[in-house]
């Protein structure tokens, strides 16, 4: 039996960043940045105003109050979108609105909040000093100015600052495309009515969801038979455009565990028992030249679940550039439960916040910890991770847990 991170560290050695893409900008949203993006332009592109109001030059009001009002002739309305260039000598002023430019001669914007809104004149009731309500060129960004630097998460903000700066395309760490495939005489399509014995592929379909939780592009191969000839065929079909294969079922002892005799066979996978409860049986190895690695998942569910978020997901992130290991979150034990000695447990657990001020958590057993039971599994916030030499958790305990679900949604 190996450690957990004996096979991790294998995995992670193995796997290695993909080479950098060009995408149009939308498509690079979840990959990171393979480039310092300089940009060509100012930010924001031309002096404009901040207020709906009118833009004037500051010494022309400066004694103005409620009491003293100043009054100014109006040359005409620039709204958002205009494209002259105007401009306006000491004494006039503009009706101006956001974001319009800024007319030549003009230094500051009274908000239109502090003038009586005419139109052919307008009495402005306070003073402005020079530069107030105003955005100059270049505030936000100069020309020349990195915007983002290379390894930069790319999020909707990113991609703004991107298409601010004139970029439509980007270069990027591409996710790799996965291909998930399962394997079982047993396995019926979602939607199928079981015949006795038969079970419908609900790991392909989890897979599948969580390799597209990860951020990556992702294939479904369905049911495909314990024989080593279809398996070989579905392993070339499912070989074809991916960076990484996930496999589920058939890996076990048995008698028909058809993808661990078939790629025990290609001298590149290896197969070990890894000490975690569950999930247990493991393989893992590079296939096509050692360019696709492919995880071989156990088909219980729970184990399949647990092997992915603790050996797939962190391998994925690693491809596409991005920090292997996900964010944990610190939780207290709401009650004692065992743990099995020499292998790491990870225990499915609801969350439920504590304490006068809600800030602490508590981390209750989900339902049956069965490898096979689902419905604990769908019910479960977090995998509590309980380490080899622990058999005991005891009430109150601080539990590490990772968070199969996004905070924002445990009530
Ligand atoms: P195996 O790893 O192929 O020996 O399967 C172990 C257990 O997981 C058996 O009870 C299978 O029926 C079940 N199982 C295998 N593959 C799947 C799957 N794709 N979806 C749901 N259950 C599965
Ligand atoms: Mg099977």
């Amino acid at each position: 039996m190996i450690s957990i991170e004996e096979h991790l560290d294998r995995i992670l050695q193995a796997v290695h960043q993909l080479p950098p893409r060009e995408e149009e900008l939308l498509a690079g949203r979840g990959c990171v940045l393979a480039e310092d993006v300089a940009s060509p332009v100012a930010l924001p592109g031309f002096t404009n105003s901040a207020m709906d109001g009118y833009a004037v030059r500051a010494a022309d009001v400066s004694g103005a109050t409620g009491a003293a009002p100043v009054t100014l002739p109006v040359l005409g309305d620039i709204p958002a979108g205009s494209t002259e260039r105007h401009t306006m000598s000491a004494g006039e002023c503009w009706r101006i609105m956001t974001g319009a430019p800024l007319p030549g001669g003009a230094d500051a914007v009274v908000p239109v909040e502090l003038t009586d809104r005419g139109l052919e004149q307008v009495r402005i009731d306070a003073a402005v000093t020079a530069g107030r309500h105003v955005r100059p060129q270049g505030e936000d960004v100069a020309v020349g100015d990195v915007v983002l630097q290379a390894g930069t998460l790319l999020g909707p903000r990113q991609v703004a600052v991107l298409a601010a700066v004139g970029r439509d395309r980007v270069r990027v760490v591409p996710w790799p495309r996965v291909v998930v495939l399962s394997t079982g005489d047993e396995l019926i399509e979602p939607g199928q009515t079981p015949g006795f014995g038969q079970v419908v592929d609900s790991n392909g379909l989890m897979l599948t969801a969580a390799v597209a939780a990860v951020g990556a592009p992702v294939r479904r191969i369905g049911r495909v038979r314990d024989d080593d000839q279809s398996f070989r065929d579905a392993l070339a079909d499912a070989l074809e455009g991916a960076d990484a294969l996930v496999t589920t079922g058939g890996v076990s002892a048995g008698a028909y565990d058809t993808v661990k005799a078939v790629l025990s066979r290609s001298g590149t996978v290896q197969f070990d028992q890894v000490a975690m409860q569950p999930g247990k049986p493991q393989g893992f190895g590079v296939l096509a030249d050692g360019r696709v690695p492919v995880f071989t998942l156990p088909g219980n569910p729970v184990s399949a679940l647990v092997s992915f978020e603790v050996f797939v997901a962190p391998a994925l992130r690693q491809m596409a550039g991005q920090p292997a290991e996900p964010p944990t979150l610190e939780a207290v034990a709401g009650h004692d439960w065992s743990s099995p000695e020499g292998r790491t447990q990870f225990a499915r657990v609801v969350l439920r916040r504590e304490g006068a001020d809600g800030v602490d958590w508590t981390a209750d057993l989900a339902g049956g910890q069965g490898s096979h039971v689902l419905g604990g599994l769908a019910a479960a916030h977090a995998l509590a991770v309980i380490p080899a030499e622990v058999t005991q958790v005891h009430a109150g305990d601080q539990v590490t847990c990772r968070l199969l679900t996004p905070l924002g949604t445990v009530a």
